[in-house]
């Protein structure tokens, strides 16, 4: 290893403003001085990029490629220095050249190549594994337009392009040299080999080349890089002279069309299937080229030996989006590489496994057969096929009841590709995201399946690299764990337990408070900056950021504020403790209600924020463009961490987990990893309320709920409700919110009133709430239990749901470096 050189770094910065802007580094602008800064950043990544590849083949290791339509990375430029060995050096340099380096930070776009969860847990993941040593690429689609920029006009949430890559990307590298081909549409003829084998040749397709763009995934302080490969579409052979010969100048403008329009742009949908062509085509377009690559390079390395390619590859889809792996990788073994069609089942079973996200019936995908032939004709046989072979084995297994379970479980039926039966039959391994949302995959959703495939089932619970969520977002509390504990607890957060024996010493206690309250005054600042609110950094900061989703229910938050505000109008000689309302999400942008819910909470802000009457003792704040740098500087200010879903909707939470680790108080349903989180804290350090999963799985069932009885028999809920449809907060249209309050109590023909239990939950919702707010006053209470929650947080490290993966699904040594 080479040792750290700072006048080098030094120069190399000041050549690279010159080199790039042709002037000195003192006249660059701050998002110049990122580009001239991230440049060297990404010179000393380089080496040991190549150096990790390098010894990984010698090693001949097995790989893991990550499939994921989604990667929610946020900056890179920060965290890429923090795990850099030579980080304190670097930053030295960057301040003796008179730069700021978090202003640095901010002048770089976050990747926003993922809307919520789903897409930062695999940014989670990228990192635990680069971390613990493994060899591990993530694949995905370079969008040209990532997910959607948030702006609030008028309280309406407004969506604007995310044109993220118009600067360039100094830490991605374009690989020609890898370049795939992928086709789409054209039919498929049968050949008869001399052999006797049928042989599949696909004619009159479309092709697209798929060019692959790296960026480097840095491991902590160990040398190892891994690789994030997002690919990028081109049409193959651009207006072809031959094809402008032949007067087929429109097909020629067709095809390019085509290629740029798959990776134009992030499908901004959570939790949400919407059967869009373009989607099955972006889906088809990242996994064939990945899969290719994939299969290329263990080949190359391996002789053109492909049968124990299981061996040393693995294929993890994350949710279904990538499930056409299974027939692509059955298609290149057996088309490319001759493999009789047991010999390819065996190696692609072994080879992939599948993650559910979602027990949510608007989020499963299926395509309708027509689409789905017509756009990939081979991969469609393939199918056919497996689904052929399956119904097969049913039939064996179930002889008097065959067709029922074949009606319940086939991949294709009823004229639909289901892809979570692809997925499942397709995979060695299938697991839930949560212990809850596993046992319900096993009891409800997925129950014919696990009888079928008991062994295929197992739980990993999500996790969160601490490295972005405590040590880059909370840098004083960092250094706090660090001075008491030692910094083990960075690469193996289990080890942050020892702080437990401070949550009830004074000192440890008053010190812990003055982190989190210069944490609230740098929120604060963040907010006045941006909304032009002024907040008290003494209230409550009550923190509710994810995606907005009726599920989540942001409703029932803020009609718990509307609640509030009425008691504080009609008694304001009571006492009341000063609470912030702190809001961020984005909504899908033709998801009506979600949009409305944001109108709402910016409604009720706009109301109460002004009334002086209330003496500033509740602000509500919506912070625009919630994302994961924000994200950094939100968490570590929050007091109370609301995770209200109802109970079984939401698979595993991810924000809860960040906001635990941080020092906030889960105020929560026994939802997702909730359950675990007060396991781990203890249930008198979180303020849990509401129905259980099973109470709210019967109700579905039984459908006796009757929300109207809570509205007539409840007069201060009553009240709130109505100021939903009597202008209360919209006087100059009355009418506005009045969907709301029917989602919520209209039973019209088919829709279910309330279908989130929002009022049931709303009264032991309200108690919670208070209960949290009083236990808030009791500062020493509080210090102990906000110590307590990050002492606690050892299992949420992604750090642990990695070596879960690599344990029981994926079989993978370190590297040795
Ligand atoms: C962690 C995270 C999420 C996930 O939040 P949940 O509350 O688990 O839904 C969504 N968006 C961003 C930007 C995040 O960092």
């Amino acid at each position: 290893m080479q040792k750290f050189d700072k006048a080098m770094l030094k120069k190399e910065i000041e050549n690279n403003a010159r080199k790039l802007f042709r002037r000195e580094l003192t006249e660059l602008n701050e998002k110049e001085a990122f580009h001239a800064v991230a440049a060297a950043i990404q010179n000393q990544i380089i080496d040991d990029w190549i150096l990790t590849t390098k010894r990984a083949e010698e090693e001949d290791r097995k790989r893991v490629y990550y499939l994921s339509m989604e990667f929610l990375m946020g900056r890179a430029l920060g965290n890429n220095i923090l795990n850099l060995s030579a980080h304190e050096e670097i930053k030295e340099v960057i301040e003796e050249l008179g730069l700021n380096l978090s202003a640095l930070e901010d002048a770089e776009p976050d990747w926003a190549l993922g809307n919520g969860g789903l897409g930062r847990l695999a940014a989670c993941f990228l990192d635990s594994l680069a971390t613990l040593g493994y060899w591990a690429c993530g694949c995905g689609i370079r969008y040209k337009y990532g997910f959607f920029k948030q702006q609030i006009v008028d309280g309406y949430q407004k969506e604007v392009a995310d044109d993220w890559l118009k600067d360039g990307n100094p830490f991605e590298i374009r690989r020609a040299e890898l370049a795939k081909e992928v086709r789409f549409g054209g039919w498929v003829e049968t050949v008869q080999e001399a052999d006797g084998r049928l042989r599949f040749v696909h004619k009159g397709y479309q092709s697209v080349e798929a060019i692959p763009y790296d960026t480097p995934v840095v491991g902590y302080d160990n040398h190892i890089v891994d690789t994030l490969r997002v690919w990028d579409a081109k049409a193959k052979e651009t207006f072809s002279l031959d094809e402008f010969d032949k007067g087929n100048y429109q097909k020629a403008v067709e095809s390019a069309n085509m290629a740029r329009n798959i990776v134009e742009v992030l499908y901004p949908n959570d939790n949400h299937y919407a059967g869009k062509e373009l989607r099955l085509r972006q889906q088809y377009f990242f996994i064939s080229a990945s899969v290719q690559t994939a299969v290329d390079s263990y080949v190359k390395k391996h002789d053109g030996d492909v049968k124990h390619l299981a061996d040393k590859l693995a294929f993890q889809l994350n949710d279904t989006h990538p499930t056409v792996a299974v027939a692509e990788l059955m298609r290149v073994l057996m088309d490319d590489y001759h493999l009789t069609w047991d010999e390819a089942w065996e190696i692609t079973v072994n080879t992939c496994a599948y993650t559910n996200h979602t027990i949510m019936a608007e989020a499963l995908e299926k395509w309708p057969i027509e689409l789905f032939s017509k756009l990939l004709p081979r991969i469609y046989q393939i199918v056919e096929e497996i689904n052929r072979r399956f119904c097969e084995d049913v039939r064996k297994k179930y002889e008097g009841n065959a067709e029922a379970k074949i009606a319940k479980m086939a991949i294709i039926y009823d004229g639909q590709v289901k892809m979570a039966h692809l997925a499942i039959i397709g995979s060695h391994a299938v697991n839930g995201v949560a212990a809850l949302h596993t046992e319900i995959l096993k009891k409800q959703e997925l129950k014919d399946f696990y009888e079928m495939y008991p062994e295929k089932f197992s739980n990993k619970t999500n996790g969160i690299t601490q490295r972005r969520w405590l040590l880059h977002a909370n840098p004083e509390l960092a250094e706090w764990v660090t001075e008491k504990i030692g910094d083990r607890w960075i690469t193996d957060l289990s080890q942050i337990e020892k702080l437990a024996v401070y949550a009830e010493d004074k000192k440890a206690q008053s010190e812990f408070m003055a982190i989190k309250r210069h944490n609230k005054e740098r929120l604060a600042r963040y907010i006045f900056e941006h909304n032009g609110i002024k907040v008290n950094v003494d209230s409550v900061f009550d923190v509710m950021v994810k995606r907005l989703h009726e599920y989540k229910r942001q409703l029932m938050n803020i009609l718990h504020v509307m609640y509030l505000y009425n008691q504080i109008k009609d008694h304001p000689e009571r006492e009341f403790y000063p609470h912030t309302f702190i809001f961020g999400a984005k909504a899908a942008a033709g998801y009506k209600t979600a949009k409305l819910t944001i109108k709402l909470i910016n409604s009720v802000a706009e109301v109460i924020n002004n009334d002086a009457s209330i003496k500033d003792k509740i602000k509500v704040v919506f912070i625009e463009d919630y994302k994961v740098s924000s994200a950094e500087v939100i968490i570590p200010a929050a007091d109370f961490s609301e995770q209200i879903s109802t109970a079984s909707k939401e698979a595993s939470g991810t924000s809860n987990m960040k906001l635990m680790l941080n020092g906030a108080l889960t105020i929560g349903t026994m939802d997702g990893a909730n359950v675990e989180i007060v396991k781990e804290v203890g249930v008198e350090n979180a303020f849990i309320f509401g129905m259980s999963s099973d109470e709210v799985i019967e109700l579905e069932h039984n459908r006796s709920y009757k929300p109207m009885d809570i509205f007539n028999n409840d007069q201060e809920i009553r009240r709130v409700l109505m100021q939903l449809v009597n202008g209360f907060y919209s006087p100059e249209d009355p009418e506005l919110f009045r969907p709301l309050y029917d989602s919520l109590l209209n039973t019209k023909e088919s829709d279910v009133a309330d279908r989130y239990f929002i009022l049931k939950d709303l009264r032991a919702y309200m108690q919670a709430q208070e209960e949290a707010v009083k236990h808030f006053q009791d500062r020493e209470w509080w210090a102990r239990a906000a110590i307590l929650n990050t002492a606690h947080a050892g299992k949420f490290s992604s750090d642990r749901t990695i070596e879960e993966y690599v344990k029981d699904i994926w079989h993978l040594d370190k590297i040795e470096m």
